[in-house]
């Protein structure tokens, strides 16, 4: 039997003037809706106590165990408003079922997929004047799990909250699509092999952020972390995977590795090659086999994909004290063209033939 999502209306939403005032300029993740969707598992209990309520803060024991020990998980995706009204997710059951992945390696609960999408339909539905309509904006939904025992024994949790919160959202880049700057960190790693690397979990982000700063302190706009035996084959950035497109025509594209995050832009993406006469392929990268790609001109194009900033060309590696510059540091054409034709299907300004979207409103 699904869970039940029913409305508790906020008795306090926003005006029609405060909304719109944020709405004019949502930025990304600082501005979040009327309401949230909450659900607790308990192990006596199972799942159970699930709405939709007003947002806001929770109650939270200093002893409750996901504060010292992290046990928890979460999603991203976005809700698109297309240009007749309707409101549509992109491939949400894939998040559905990595959010069950993710669930089993950290030791939570499984929240069913039918659960998981039902929770956000009926989100959207409650807060559906703030599904943005304007341009590259959308309705970032955060679905999260976590570990609301207060216990410090180092054990799974026997009470756990899972809750979706939504935040209507700019264009990532405020600025239109340029070129990052990538630090190659050789002295973190943000995941090995048997650890948490698959997973969508907040521990990853913690573990990664050190090397963010190493990154900043370069020049640099994001990471990218190589594998944690050997330093030498590419993995992805903090939050985002990667690309590479070659001179003869591959989309080119780490192996999943186990301590790879399976982004569902990743796997859209290679999908989507053959319509761009690339061939898709899925293998080991090595650093030095990138850099050399670079330096020849073999690599012609490099980017990362992340649904929060769908494609974002890579202009430069920073490798040390070098700087190896991709196609002249601009942005490729068919990293463009990958990015608009992804978009034009999120938005239903194309042809959704692979059954992607989703309606929800
Ligand atoms: C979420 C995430 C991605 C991108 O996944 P999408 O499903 O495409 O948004 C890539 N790497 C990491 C580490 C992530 O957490």
């Amino acid at each position: 039997m699904s869970l039940p999502f029913e409305l508790r209306a906020n008795p306090r939403p926003r005006s029609d003037a405060e909304r719109a005032a944020i709405m004019a300029d949502p930025g990304f993740g600082l501005n979040f809706t009327d309401h949230m969707a909450v659900a607790t598992w308990t192990s006596a209990d199972g799942w159970h106590d699930s709405a939709i309520v007003p947002y806001g803060p929770f109650s939270i024991d200093p002893a409750t165990a996901v504060l010292h020990y992290a046990q928890e998980v979460f999603e991203g995706l976005k809700a698109y408003q297309h240009a007749d009204g309707s409101v549509w997710l992109f491939r949400p059951e894939k998040n559905a079922e990595r959010f069950v992945r993710s669930a089993n390696r950290l030791a939570l609960p499984v929240l069913e997929p039918d659960d998981f999408l039902g929770s956000i339909e009926a989100l959207v539905a409650a807060d559906a004047a703030w599904v943005p309509s304007t341009g590259e904006q959308s309705l970032y939904l955060r679905p999260f799990m976590f570990a609301s025992e207060a216990f410090l024994g180092v054990r799974a949790a026997r009470r756990v909250t899972y809750c979706c919160i939504a935040s209507p959202a700019g264009p990532y880049f405020a600025g239109g699509v340029n070129p990052v700057k990538i630090w190659v960190s050789m002295t973190y790693t943000r995941a090995a092999s048997g650890g948490t690397g698959a997973a969508k979990c907040g521990g990853n982000y913690a573990a990664s952020l050190i090397a963010q700063q190493e990154a900043a302190e370069h020049g640099c706009d994001q990471v990218m972390f190589a594998d944690a035996a050997e330093h030498q084959w590419l993995e992805e950035l903090g939050g985002m995977n990667v690309y590479l497109i070659t001179a003869d025509h591959e989309l080119i594209t780490p192996e999943l590795s186990g301590s790879i995050l399976e982004g569902v832009t990743r796997d859209s993406i290679l999908d989507l090659a053959k319509e761009f006469g690339l061939t898709p392929v899925e293998r080991r990268v090595s650093v030095p086999e990138l850099l050399e790609g670079i330096g020849s001109g073999f690599v012609t194009e490099l980017f990362a994909c992340g649904t929060a900033a769908v494609i974002t060309p890579i202009g430069e590696l920073h490798l040390r004290d070098d700087v190896y510059t991709v196609a002249g540091g601009g942005t490729g054409e068919i990293t463009t063209a990958l990015r608009n034709t992804l978009l034009d299907i999120q938005y239903g300004r194309a042809e959704d033939s692979r059954g992607w979207l989703t309606r929800v409103l």
